[in-house]
C-alpha cells in the first residue's frame, strides 16, 4: 500500500466515519487520506482520534487489516469519544437487532 494523500481536511459536509460509523459533522477536522493498493485507489475518511485509535490498534499507519472489534480492549482511557461513538454505534446496532427478531 503506498499513501497518495494524507491530510486534515475540515468537512465541507457530514460524512461518515469508516471507523465507527457515525457522522462526522460539517466543519470537523478529521483525517482523510488515500492509498494505492493492487492496482485501484482507495479512500479512508475518519474522526481524527478514530484514525489514532485504528493506527494504534493494527501496530501502525502502514499495516492495516481492518480489524474493527476496538471494544474489546482498553481504549476508554486513550480515545475516549471514539470509543464512545463504537459503543453507541454497538448498541444501537443491538437495539435495531432486537427489533428486528
Ligand atoms: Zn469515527
Amino acid at each position: 500500500m503506498t499513501h497518495l494523500t494524507f491530510h486534515y481536511p475540515k468537512a465541507r459536509k457530514t460524512h461518515t466515519c469508516q471507523v465507527c460509523g457515525c457522522a462526522i459533522p460539517r466543519g470537523t477536522v478529521h483525517h482523510y487520506q488515500t492509498s494505492a493498493y493492487d492496482g485501484t485507489v482507495q479512500a479512508w475518511r475518519v474522526h481524527s482520534d478514530c484514525a489514532e485509535m485504528h493506527w494504534h490498534h493494527n501496530r501502525g499507519r502502514y499495516e492495516d487489516d481492518q480489524t474493527d472489534d476496538y471494544l474489546g480492549y482498553n481504549y476508554r482511557g486513550l480515545w475516549p469519544h471514539a470509543y464512545t461513538r463504537l459503543e453507541l454505534r454497538s448498541e444501537l446496532a443491538r437495539r435495531k437487532w432486537e427489533a428486528e427478531k
